[in-house]
């Protein structure tokens, strides 16, 4: 059986910013995947690309065995894919339960949403005693559950999450990955994640890559690279 996120030596350029330079990467079905660099290494690139957002110009990207290239990001989340942008991207003026529900429409069934919303709200005990506030008004911790929430509203089979610990607390962050992590269990999801830093991932993901420069630097299982030596020299350039 062949991987369910196949990305093959993928170019993608802005205007003359060449982003991502014959990038490739795997993600199996089941595994947690963190792809971590610098700023402007080109991480966000790489999941706008999967999801669809940004064309590569060389290349193929391949979800279930189906190219996306030439889909549109709808088209891409129809075959099970759910993207948590870096900023989150809630709508702050609507409650807590109408970003959930908005998550749901796209679903399309209302009782299998409404089975999936009570569910939810059991594993973000913090989201259920705020249904009724405006989503604006959450803390940045709440707002990233909220964005990881409503992203799994969609029931994808892959959930793309760009940046969740960015300027998050330590404690709050823990909490998001053991959310992330228990959803994975719950969900059956395939987890594909971006961080600048490699200090927690390490400990929660199944394998890494490290981007620089558009480039993947270094790439292995995350239990092989509990050091932090080869990381850092990937991450930073020097050695
Ligand atoms: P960050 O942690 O800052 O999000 P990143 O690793 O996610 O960094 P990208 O956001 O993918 O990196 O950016 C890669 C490069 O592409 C950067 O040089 C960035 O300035 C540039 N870039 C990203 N998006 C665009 C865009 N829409 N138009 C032009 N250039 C862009």
């Amino acid at each position: 059986m062949g991987a369910l996120v196949e990305v093959d030596g993928i170019h993608v350029r802005y205007g003359d910013l060449v982003a991502l330079r014959d990038v490739s990467l795997s993600v199996a079905e089941g595994e947690v995947v963190c792809i971590i660099g610098p700023n402007g290494a080109g991480k966000s690139t790489a999941l706008t690309a999967i999801a669809g957002g940004v064309a590569p110009y060389a290349g193929d990207i391949r979800v279930g065995g189906v190219s996306v290239l030439g889909l549109r990001p709808e088209q891409v989340a129809r075959l099970g894919l759910s993207l948590v942008p870096e900023g989150r991207h809630i709508f702050g003026t609507l409650t807590v339960e109408e970003n959930l529900r908005i998550g749901g429409y796209i679903q399309g069934d209302r009782a299998a949403a409404k089975a999936d919303m009570e569910r939810l709200l059991a594993l973000f005990p913090r989201l259920a005693e705020r249904l009724r506030y405006p989503a604006g008004r959450l803390s940045g911790g709440e707002q990233q559950m909220l964005a990881v929430a409503r992203a799994v509203m969609t029931r994808p089979r892959l959930l793309l999450v760009d940046e969740p610990s960015l300027g998050l607390a330590p404690r709050i962050i823990d909490q998001i990955y053991e959310i992330l992590l228990d959803l994975r269990q719950r969900a059956a999801l395939t987890l594909l994640i971006n961080e600048q830093s490699s200090n927690r991932i390490l400990k929660h993901a199944d394998r890494i890559y490290v981007l620089r420069g558009g480039r993947v630097q270094l790439e292995g299982p995350a239990a092989d690279l509990r050091d932090g030596e080869a990381i850092r020299h990937a991450y930073f350039g020097f050695g």
